[in-house]
């Protein structure tokens, strides 16, 4: 289910396991559906198509979080969903999403559920300056703004429509770190390493992982495991955390499914996190996701086409890309570069971190990104 990246990247290890794979996706001819063996080109909740896709297939999973969870119901009756709609419902909304959070013992960002406006006026100072988030379809920091007063939430939320959101207070981040986890059908988990990342206006920009545990790993990993358990999880799931700078650790968000940080499984791991996910799905062993090497991972975003203030595009330097030692590039294949949409990544592997990050910077360098890697 979905039609982006994700599933082209999980099309890709499916079928390297011997897998043939349908896509659902209501686009024409989408990163996923064009590496698919078939695709059915319809909408999520397309009964007659999931109906076709459930005949045609023994496992579904999703790629994409806001696929209706109804709709994962209905497959459900027919072949084996991973992960279930139970989890991906309460993963789709921030409010269900948090309170699960909290509820598992496990600390979030200081938060009210804003139904309506009465819910702002009633939030409290504590929540300002915030961040006003729409509980449901928001990614890639869309549906979200940022709130210096109540004016200003009042506001944010009137041209967000009213609909549900979360007013969470802005946070001085030291550091933000995701744990992607595979838990099987036997309940077994495999963790991957713990990952650090750098966010730029609400995108994911850099992912580094090093030989040695990131700071806060055992409370991070046993925070995704109780969260991975009270969801029953069945398949890879993400969890996104902030490190604030006392020390306190808080679960961002969840995503039900292979997450952009963990992208740097593909080439420093033994088993990449979709791998993973067909393994899972097949209902066998989880692979190992022992770290090989040091490794970051940088987005490459449709704003690399776009070099000159001008709009006159440019194909981007993959040679140049290549030449760095230790490179490996992943095109998703989108036919329109658009600015701030994502296009593909890199990820650079060294035999020290510094190595890595050395890559990193060249790359950096080659595609005039506007991030750098650091140690
Ligand atoms: P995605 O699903 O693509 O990760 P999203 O649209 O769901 O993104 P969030 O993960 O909620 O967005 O936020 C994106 C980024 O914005 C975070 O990774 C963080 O860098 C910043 N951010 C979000 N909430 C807060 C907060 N309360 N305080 C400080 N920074 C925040
Ligand atoms: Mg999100
Ligand atoms: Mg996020």
């Amino acid at each position: 289910m979905g039609g982006g990246q994700l599933g082209r990247m999980f099309c890709h290890a499916a079928q390297s396991l011997g897998y043939r794979v349908a896509v659902l996706d209501p686009a024409p001819e989408g990163p996923a559906a064009s590496v698919a063996d078939m695709h059915i080109q319809a909408d999520y909740d397309d009964e007659t198509a999931l109906i076709k896709l459930a005949q045609r297939c023994r496992a579904v999973t999703t790629e994409f979080e806001n696929v209706p969870a109804k709709s994962l119901l209905t497959l459900a009756a027919h072949c084996r969903v991973t992960p279930g709609s139970h989890a991906v419902e309460i993963v789709q909304d921030r409010i269900a999403e948090k309170a699960f959070i909290v509820s598992q013992g496990v600390a979030v960002a200081p938060y009210a559920a804003i139904r309506a406006e009465s819910d702002l006026r009633a939030a409290g100072p504590h929540l300002f300056p915030g961040i006003l988030k729409v509980a449901r379809l928001g990614y890639d920091g869309k549906g979200q703004a940022r709130v210096r007063s109540l004016d200003e939430a009042l506001k944010a939320f009137a041209e967000f429509g009213g609909v549900p959101c979360v007013l969470e207070a802005m946070l001085d981040l030291k550091q933000e770190l995701s744990v992607v986890l595979a838990r099987g059908l036997d309940g077994q988990c495999a963790v991957f390493p713990v990952a650090c990342n750098v966010h730029e206006q609400g995108i994911l920009a850099v992912t580094t992982v090093d030989m040695q545990a990131a700071p806060m790993t055992a409370r991070a990993t046993e925070a995704a495991l109780a969260i991975a358990r009270g969801l029953k999880y069945e398949g890879v799931l993400c969890v996104e955390f902030f490190v604030l700078g006392d020390g306190q650790l808080l679960v961002n968000e969840i995503a039900p499914r292979p997450h952009n940080s963990g992208h740097f499984s593909m080439n420093a791991c033994v088993t990449s996190q979709f791998e993973q996910q067909a393994r899972v799905m097949a209902g066998l062993p989880l692979g190992s996701t022992r770290l090989l090497a040091p490794v970051v991972m940088l987005n490459i975003l449709g704003d690399v086409w776009y070099p000159g203030v001008d709009d006159t595009q440019a194909e981007p330097n993959w040679a140049g890309v290549l030449a760095v030692p230790g490179t490996s590039l992943h095109l998703y294949g989108k036919r329109e570069a658009r600015r701030a949409r994502k296009m593909g990544h890199v990820n650079c592997t060294g035999t020290t971190l510094a190595d890595a990050v050395s890559h990193a910077n060249q790359v950096v360098q080659v595609l005039r990104l506007p991030v750098s890697a650091t140690l």
